[in-house]
């Protein structure tokens, strides 16, 4: 390959950089954190190959990442001793965006840019990365060293319009990347010293490894999970998460843990306000950051999680793997099992104490996080916690906002009942009208209204709760609800009271109806479940409620 080559970016890149330099407007400092975080990325994958022994180039260099400013030129300066990139890395990462199915992605972000101009929200959400520099830049060089001694430095310049220059150096220079980045004439703020040294401390506080300026270190740099509890404010906490997250919102709730046994392990984790995941509709993407001893493993690592409680994010740091595990066997290791096993504990018992101790709080949780939380129902080993956490509208509330507990059921059933009644409708308006509620009503016996389809499978799934059989109302077995008494006082004339032609005449009718559905039904009968509504559907008992029915056939089961 020519030493120098000229490359167009694709239409994708150019639409992408076309958004970021013109349509975002606060904010615009966010660039700074992108780069800190790719540098800190960088070493982070230096630390990991080293400590499994991979041999390196300039293994003595110090881990860190330095700023130089310069206020003349208008030239800000960022520098790493990471891993790198070799000439063929360079024009394959910053030349492809990361997110696959870039078309719907730089559809939705010129959509919301369009309403937004708050880079650090879109960019935070939209995972934009290095290309956030060229809001402020005219002009960055990019020069790098891989970490692999055979690899030659290569230097990528580029104005961010449409098109890049890319050229392997003859020179030799110590292992890293080196970010060269020329200020547009109205950001050369970027270039001070003050401004930057700021906007590190708010962005890039809790980055692992120093970050410096002349002779003095910027961050923070300690690992706050491994401070112990006392030690730490709630702010710290906050500001962490912050980090971690991208979050414009401190935290719901802070989970900090130290285990020592089964395994020896820290944990920092949050449970977000928001449920913000909006590129992640299958939930496939969560996990906590694994460290062993300080040394990051994997973001977003799945195995240490049940996908239930994906929506917790944070950190765990663990004594007890060896640090030249390989990511691929993490999932079969039993450190890592025990880990999620402990950590699943830790969040049900954190989730019951906000239940009891602020159900408001509990709440705000409830209507942010169980949709996916609802998924739970799947985890056998932890059945009746599960269901002690789910919430539910019911039929002795006022609105379809209000939340009860299967316990609070309990609390207030009747006399001699055994099981908690429940019905699947779109809407509080649309289960009232269920011809199957008016038994209920009629007798004064609660009724669970369930909205979405995952809750007729939890509670299926969950089959009793503290001796109470889990039932559709519309396979309640009359003969139970029988030996309640009626609450309601507009009385219909019994069957027995009809006349002797009132009762031949209903035979007719129902031969008449049995012989015009012919096999469509089993059975056509008198009942005595309705009191205003003139017929309704009931299936065999036991057999699956008709809402479950339509489930089952909508996704071909
Ligand atoms: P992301 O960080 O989400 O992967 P970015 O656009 O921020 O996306 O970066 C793209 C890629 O470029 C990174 O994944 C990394 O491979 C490479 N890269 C960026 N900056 C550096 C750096 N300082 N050192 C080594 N590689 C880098
Ligand atoms: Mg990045």
């Amino acid at each position: 390959a020519a030493a120098q080559e000229h490359c167009e970016f694709k239409t994708e890149i150019k639409k992408l950089l076309d958004i970021i330099t013109n349509s975002l407007y606060t904010n615009r400092e966010i660039f700074l954190r992108e780069l800190v975080s790719n540098a800190s990325d960088a070493l982070d994958k230096l630390r990991f190959e080293t400590s499994r022994g991979t041999e390196v180039k300039d293994p003595d260099l110090p881990l860190e990442i330095t700023l130089e400013a310069d206020d003349n030129k208008h030239v800000l300066t960022l520098k790493d001793t990471g891993i790198g990139m070799s000439r063929d890395e360079i024009v394959r990462f910053l030349g492809t965006i990361a997110h696959s199915g870039s078309e719907q992605f730089l559809e939705n972000m010129a959509r919301e840019s369009k309403e937004n101009k708050d880079a650090s929200d879109i960019i935070g959400r939209f995972g934009v990365g290095f290309y956030s520099v060229f809001m402020v830049a005219h002009k960055v060089v990019v020069t790098s060293q891989s970490y692999r001694s055979d690899e030659k430095p290569v230097r990528w310049t580029s104005d961010g319009l449409g098109s890049y220059d890319v050229e392997t150096l003859d020179e030799s220079l110590p292992r890293g990347t080196t970010i060269e980045i020329h200020l547009k004439e109205d950001h050369k703020e970027y270039a001070t010293e003050n401004r930057i040294k700021h906007i590190i401390k708010t962005h890039s506080n809790f980055i692992s490894f120093p970050i410096k300026m002349g002779e003095e270190t910027v961050n923070q740099v300690t690992a706050l999970w491994r401070e112990p509890k006392f030690s730490v404010k709630q702010e710290q906490y906050d500001e962490f998460y912050k980090f971690l997250t991208y979050d414009s919102e401190p935290p719901l709730e802070t989970l900090h843990i130290s285990v020592d046994a089964p395994v020896q392990f820290k944990a920092l984790m949050f449970i977000p306000k928001k449920d913000y995941d909006i590129f992640n509709q299958e939930r496939d993407k969560y996990g906590l950051d694994l460290y062993v001893r300080r040394v990051l493993i994997q973001k977003e690592n799945k195995d240490l999680l049940p996908q239930y409680l994906g929506f917790m994010k944070g950190v765990v740091d663990t004594e007890d793997l060896p640090l030249n595990i390989s990511r691929e066997t993490l999932q079969e290791n039993r450190v890592i099992a025990k880990i999620k096993s402990t950590i699943t504990k830790q969040i049900l018992s954190a989730l019951e104490k906000m239940a009891k101790s602020d159900p408001d709080k509990y709440a705000a949780f409830w209507k942010e996080h169980s949709k996916i939380f609802k998924i739970g129902y799947m985890d056998f080993a932890h059945k009746d916690r599960f269901a002690g956490l789910l919430r539910f509208n019911s039929s002795i509330h006022e609105s379809k906002d209000e939340l009860t507990s299967l316990a609070d059921y309990i609390s207030r059933a009747k006399e001699g009942q055994k099981e908690i009644y429940y019905i699947s409708g779109q809407s509080r308006e649309a289960v009232e009208l269920n011809p199957h509620f008016e038994i209920f009503r009629k007798k004064g016996i609660e009724v669970l209204y369930l909205y979405e389809p995952i809750d007729e499978f939890a509670l299926e799934a969950v089959g009793e709760f503290e001796k109470f059989k889990l039932k559709a109302a519309e396979n309640a077995d009359l003969k139970n609800l029988d030996d309640f008494a009626d609450t309601d006082k507009d009385e219909k004339k019994p069957v027995e009271e009809l006349s002797k032609d009132d009762s031949k005449i209903l035979d007719r009718l129902l031969k008449k109806m049995q012989d015009i559905l012919g096999e469509k039904v089993t059975e056509v009968r008198l009942s005595d479940r309705l009191t205003t509504s003139p017929a309704c559907l009931v299936s065999p008992d036991g057999t699956m409620s008709s809402h479950m029915q339509k489930i089952m056939r909508l996704v071909g089961g």
